[in-house]
């Protein structure tokens, strides 16, 4: 029998909340991106009060969209973290209130797994070295043993952080992905930059520095755009290649909010052919932030009796992904 769960994301800048079917069907995926004054970075407490004003008619939309009534929903899930807390706190307050207003199960989950595990469902891929590349992650990350494993990652800024500083810096508004993409397009001038790969670990603090500096003294917007792009996704790249070449996998997904980038599209999906491994390109729709990940993830875990008690239901700001057990995929 077709189940239905309802899931609930809003560990930064998006709230969202979707409904999707046992068979994998995404029936809703309703959102509201906050976004931060032009200069400044995301605020915690501004983004969790414009999530708590657009919760209530994001979440009529989404049961609305999905064709089904709100009493054949079977469990409501939850993104517990990582994120910020004032935001996760509002997505944990609305899921508890539904929970107890429709006498359903809730079930807690990690972010990032959501993030994957709605790649796979979308991709089809089954068994990916990821690339996860957001605002909040940067990580390679592989399944084995029962658990989703690092097997690299920042060791300061994010990827999503470096390109969304610098623009800022350059006096853009937050997320600036995209513009620093169009700037990059517009030149070929490469300015060097410093590419800091330790073991396989990445790091793009002292990338962020200089860039900033250069843009101080004169240097193009765009040049550097181009040189920083150039840089640090052949940094993420090369550590997802040494995963590659030492698991052995044949398929390679980027998810994530950095995923939309083509250059950084093209750049993975060379590295894969040279072994032959497929990639996996997730839709952009689904590749950022959304409820879809978390109820799809929901679904998963708690068709294997995943749920925690409404009482129970807390945030955790720092929950990793390489700590939570995964027996939908034992
Ligand atoms: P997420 O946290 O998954 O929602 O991803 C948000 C991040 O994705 C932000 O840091 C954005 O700047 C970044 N982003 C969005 N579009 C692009 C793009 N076309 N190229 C690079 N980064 C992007
Ligand atoms: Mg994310």
């Amino acid at each position: 029998m077709n189940r239905y769960v309802l899931g609930i994301e809003s560990t930064a800048h998006t709230f969202s909340a979707s409904v999707v079917s046992s068979h994998g069907e995404i029936l809703s995926n309703a959102k509201s991106v906050y976004v931060a004054p032009k200069g400044s970075g995301i605020h915690p407490l501004e983004a969790s009060r414009s999530h708590a004003s657009s919760a209530a008619s994001l979440l009529g939309v989404a049961i609305e969209e999905s064709g089904i009534g709100v009493g054949k929903i079977s469990a409501v899930s939850y993104s517990m973290g990582p994120g910020l807390g004032p935001c996760l706190r509002v997505g944990a307050v609305v899921a508890r209130t539904l929970c107890s207003l429709l006498e359903k199960p809730l079930v807690p989950v990690n972010h990032a797994v959501g993030h994957i595990e709605l790649g796979c469902l979308v991709t089809r891929s089954k068994d990916p070295v990821v690339l996860l590349v957001s605002g909040g992650h940067t990580m390679v990350i592989s399944h084995s043993g029962g658990r989703w494993r690092v097997l690299g990652e920042t060791l300061d800024l994010t990827l999503g952080q470096l390109l969304d500083q610098f623009g800022r810096h350059a006096g853009l508004a937050s997320p600036c992905g995209g513009e620093i993409e169009r700037a990059a397009l517009r030149s070929t001038r490469y300015l060097g930059l410093p590419y800091v790969v330790k073991g396989n670990d990445v790091s793009f603090s002292g990338m962020l520095t200089a860039a900033e500096t250069m843009l101080d003294a004169g240097k193009r917007f765009d040049d550097i755009a181009f040189s920083i792009q150039e840089t640090a996704f052949a940094m993420v790249v090369e550590v997802t290649e040494r995963a590659l070449a030492f698991t052995g996998k044949k398929e390679v997904m980027v998810v994530g909010g950095v995923a939309a980038n083509r250059r950084l599209s093209r750049m993975m999906s060379a590295m894969a052919r040279r072994h032959s491994a497929r990639l996996r390109g997730v839709p952009l729709e689904y590749s950022g932030d959304c409820g879809a990940q978390i109820a799809w993830t929901g679904y998963l875990a708690h068709s294997k009796g995943v749920e925690v008690p409404v009482n129970e239901a807390t945030v955790s700001q720092s929950w990793r992904l390489d700590s939570v057990d995964t027996p939908w995929r034992s």
